[in-house]
């Protein structure tokens, strides 16, 4: 399932970034120690009671070379506006109305979806009545917050959640393998798809009738349940949407949230750029299978040592996704694309693969044996049980005497061990502490 989308809109110096960084605070706080994961600063995650969504805050997105105010704020807009559940509309509630915010309104009001008004900077209740005058601008819901000390951003938040669309349950069964092909716009991702569909043994399923249903692809390969999923490249959209990279990261982030394994896209012929390292720290994140596809591999000019070097570049610029198998394909020759499906299937079964405690305590018990964790301060890690408790990805939870004890390195060291023993091929690992009383 996809979650819902919230887009931060408004004109420069309202406290966008404000209220994004309060959106995004505790979760960047969490993910930050993981080594190679580049942060993104314009989308994050967020939850509120439970309820967890994007957030995009368009302010930090860049257009392009024209970036006029009046445009830059008109692009914003119109991606909120495509991409977005829920809009909120930031404004300065102490400097009342500007002709920034009257045209933002204007652009705003071409939408059903909802827009709540963020009179953000009325830092003492007492200016709470500054909020009022913003309902000239002919929306429904105004709050008054103020980003800076976190007053009012509960109400705030209440309010967004309240207005999500409907949920849509998923309508695929736990068999179905859910695939998605994410990477920026041009790396070949719909070429992709429509290769892989041309295969011989792929037989299209009629597609289901609901017009979610209808920008995916259901098929049996060998007998086996998979959908394609919906991303980017399959839509070709409007030219905004075509001219900003950047958005390929939102567009990917909700195909990954629907997906058991994504297919990173890579470009064969102009190599890896910051933007698939965000988008490939976006599906470790989430916890799903991955394989990486470099593709336009006919376009490329290589000796018998290209292969290897673009391998090992792979697995330095993506060093916390070493699980990853990488593939080679181009789907204009169609050369190797007859790999990509007995891949998904190898890597979706490691995804769901559940290993018995007894095993699990066993290979642990030898790892510690071997390598016995370093102490510090007289005092030492120790692991007292093991057991997996989830799978998709496979999780488990060590009881341990003291979780402030474990170094990220250690931890890195029993995964690889896990590894070695379970291989876990294309899937992350979670592995949780709990301390055993
Ligand atoms: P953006 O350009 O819309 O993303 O605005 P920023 O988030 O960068 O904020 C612009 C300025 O307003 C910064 O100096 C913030 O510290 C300040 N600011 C943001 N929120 C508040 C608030 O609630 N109260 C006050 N007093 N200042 C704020
Ligand atoms: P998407 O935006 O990621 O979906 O990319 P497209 O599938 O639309 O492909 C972008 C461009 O790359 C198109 O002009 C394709 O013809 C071309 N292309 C896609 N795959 C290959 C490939 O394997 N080899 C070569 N040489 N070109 C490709």
């Amino acid at each position: 399932m996809s979650l819902p989308v919230v887009a931060i809109v408004g004109r420069p110096n309202v406290g966008k970034s404000t209220i994004f960084n309060r959106l995004a605070g505790e979760r960047i706080a969490i993910v930050q120690d993981e080594p190679g994961i580049t942060r993104d600063r314009i989308y994050t995650q967020s939850d509120w009671n439970g309820e967890r969504f994007h957030v995009i805050d368009t302010g930090g997105l860049e257009f392009g070379e024209q970036d006029e105010i009046l445009d830059h704020i008109r692009n914003q807009a119109e991606l909120a506006l495509e991409e977005s559940d829920v809009i909120l509309f930031v404004v300065d509630g102490r400097e009342g109305i500007t002709s920034g915010d009257e045209e933002v309104a204007r652009l705003l009001h071409k939408t059903n979806k909802p827009v709540i008004i963020v009179a953000n900077k009325i830092d003492h209740h007492k200016h709470a009545d500054l909020a009022y005058e913003f309902y000239q601008l002919g929306f429904e819901h105004v709050v008054a917050v103020s980003s800076l000390h976190g007053t009012g951003t509960g109400d705030m938040l209440d309010l967004t959640v309240s207005l999500f669309p409907e949920k849509i349950e998923e309508t695929y069964d736990e068999e179905t393998i859910k695939v998605s092909l994410i990477g920026r716009p041009n790396v070949g991702k719909s070429s992709l798809v429509n290769a892989i569909l041309g295969e011989e043994r792929v037989i299209v399923s009629p597609v289901a009738g609901t017009t979610r249903d209808a920008i995916d692809t259901p098929f049996t390969h060998d007998g086996e349940s998979i959908v394609l999923i919906d991303t980017a490249g399959l839509r070709k959209r409007g030219k905004v949407y075509e001219s900003i990279e950047k958005f390929s990261v939102l567009r990917a982030m909700q195909a990954i949230e629907r997906s058991d394994v994504c297919l990173i896209v890579l470009d064969g012929e102009r190599g890896i750029a910051e933007q698939d390292k965000k988008i490939a720290g976006y599906a470790h994140e989430a916890g799903r299978a991955a394989i990486f596809v470099v593709n336009k591999w006919d376009a490329v000019e290589k000796d018998e040592k290209t292969m290897d070097r673009f391998r090992k570049e792979i697995r330095f610029q993506f060093q916390f996704m070493s699980y990853a198998p990488i593939l080679f394909t181009s789907a204009k020759t169609k050369q190797r694309v007859g790999k990509v499906l007995p891949k998904v299937k190898e890597v979706a079964e490691q995804h769901a693969m559940r290993i018995s405690t007894s095993v699990i305590n066993q290979v642990m018990q030898d790892a510690i044996t071997m390598t016995p964790p370093p102490s510090d301060k007289g005092r030492r890690f120790k692991v007292q049980y093991a057991t997996q408790v989830a799978v998709k990805p496979p999780t488990m939870v060590l009881f341990v005497n003291d979780p402030e004890l474990a170094h990220f390195s250690y931890l890195r060291y029993l995964e690889n061990q896990l590894r070695e023993a379970f291989a876990f091929e294309g899937t992350p690992l979670k592995i949780l502490l709990r301390k055993k009383n």
